[in-house]
């Protein structure tokens, strides 16, 4: 960790990321000194490439506005780069690279060929016109285009990149390469993308809860789920839980939360997706328009709930609000966001020894359909939906399998933050080992 601090300085995201999985790995890496000895967990800390430049472009006043892109090319042990884009003012390099480096575990974790990978810009989709937005895109993938191709490096979404964003940058690819491929997932379903993309990452926290309570013989039928975000993770995680049974009492923004008793139906989720995806306000609509309660600048870790799905961003959750969930009987907690969870609060959900499935697992789902994406787009061929759901099943099963295979004690608790590290890096340090020094 010395090193890494030294030769990351104050990338503090990175180095919580890395520290995480240095934990759960270095006895294992003693355990099997092959590993040890070609130094394969530092040379996985080291991103293969990282690019970043500066996209310029033209705001509806005819001003010039000026952001910082990047692209991390953190492994291609296992495929090609692949990872999200994320477009938020806090992007910075250390957020990037934490992401990234999660990345490689959990594509491993799929069971497909992808590496690892993450890009974005601390551009601010907020407030923009669709116009504005789209300028910004072209310029983002001028310069990415180059670095990027469908054996190369799949860029996706992230915060603040969905289905308006990755149109634009495909057109922008598509028009200065000359190619129609699977250069991106996320694209539309009429041009190459696949049906269950927009679901798969709640839709598969969802499934991973289920996983973790049928261990104990239990479901979510009946449960009421605390959710945070209320973007793309948030919306499907509802409606997942809905179709299973449970109630999702609490949906965030960035702004605050609400906290709607009665649960939010799919007639209320409607409201909601249309409120953030099409009209772009605020969750505190909601409040106003279902007369529940709002929490101005508050995260929903106060409610009394069965279980939680973090899907908003990292660090939500720090050692007070872990507390507070278990006091109020949280059982499970499956984590749709990135790294929801300090590492305080993790030692919260581990000392008492609930089911906690990390974000590298738990919310694996999203790229698994992406690698499903890319299949469909190499075969020319659509699959239905069933057809992807059940895949997107299976996957999320054999994840969990994994976990189970790696990260059980000797009491029998499954530490899944184990058994999601080891599990992962298995397979890339062995196609390090057997690919030399490359
Ligand atoms: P969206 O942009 O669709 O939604 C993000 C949500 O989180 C919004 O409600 C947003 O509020 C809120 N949010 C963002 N930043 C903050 C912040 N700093 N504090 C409080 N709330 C915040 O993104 P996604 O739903 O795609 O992503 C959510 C999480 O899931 C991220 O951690 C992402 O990395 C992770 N993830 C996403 C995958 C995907 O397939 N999309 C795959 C795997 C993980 P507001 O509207 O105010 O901005």
């Amino acid at each position: 960790m010395a090193m890494i601090k030294a030769k990351n300085p104050a990338e503090q995201e990175f180095h919580q990321a890395v520290q995480e999985v240095a934990e759960s790995l270095i006895p294992f890496i003693e355990e099997n000194p092959k590993y040890k000895h070609a130094r394969i967990l530092e040379r996985i800390a080291e991103p293969e490439r990282v690019i970043i430049f500066c996209v310029p472009w033209l705001d509806d006043l005819g001003g010039v506005q000026i952001n910082r892109g990047f692209r991390i090319e953190m492994s291609s042990s296992i495929g090609p780069y692949k990872g999200g884009l994320r477009f938020h003012p806090t992007v910075n390099l250390g957020i990037l690279k934490f992401l990234a480096f999660e990345q490689v575990f959990k594509n491993s974790l799929t069971t497909l060929p992808m590496g690892g990978g993450k890009g974005g810009s601390d551009f601010d989709p907020k407030g923009k016109s669709d116009n504005e937005v789209m300028r910004f895109c072209q310029s983002f993938m001028t310069e990415l285009c180059r670095h990027i191709g469908p054996d190369t490096d799949v860029p996706a979404g992230d915060i603040g990149v969905g289905g308006r964003e990755i149109g634009f940058l495909f057109g922008q690819y598509k028009r200065i390469r000359n190619e129609f491929t699977g250069v991106l997932t996320g694209k539309g379903i009429g041009w190459g993308g696949s049906l269950i993309r927009p679901e798969a990452t709640g839709y598969g926290a969802v499934y991973f809860a289920e996983e973790m309570l049928q261990t104990k013989g239990d479901s979510l039928k009946g449960k009421t789920c605390i959710v945070s975000g209320s973007g793309n993770v948030a919306q499907f995680t509802t409606e997942k839980i809905n179709q299973l049974g449970g109630k999702v009492v609490t949906l965030s923004d960035s702004t605050g939360f609400i906290h709607d008793p009665d649960g939010i139906d799919d007639e209320k989720l409607a409201y909601v997706i249309d409120l953030k995806n099409n009209r772009r306000g605020r969750i505190k609509e909601y409040a106003d328009k279902y007369r529940c309660q709002y929490h101005d600048g508050e995260r929903p870790w106060s409610i009394r709930g069965d279980a939680a799905f973090p899907s908003a961003t990292e660090n939500e959750i720090n050692e007070e609000d872990a507390r507070k969930l278990i006091g109020n009987g949280c059982k499970v907690i499956s984590e749709g966001a990135n790294m929801p969870s300090t590492p305080e609060a993790i030692e919260v959900y581990l000392k008492h020894k609930i089911l906690y499935g990390p974000g590298k697992a738990a919310n694996a789902g999203g790229v698994a359909v992406s690698g499903l994406e890319m299949t469909q787009n190499s075969m020319r061929l659509p699959w239905t939906r069933q057809e992807v759901d059940s895949r997107l099943h299976t996957i999320m099963k054999s994840i969990h399998e994994t976990c189970v295979k790696f990260g059980t004690e000797k009491d029998g608790f499954v530490n899944y933050v184990i058994g999601a590290n080891i599990g992962g890096f298995v397979k890339v340090a062995d196609a390090m080992l057997a690919q030399g020094l490359v």
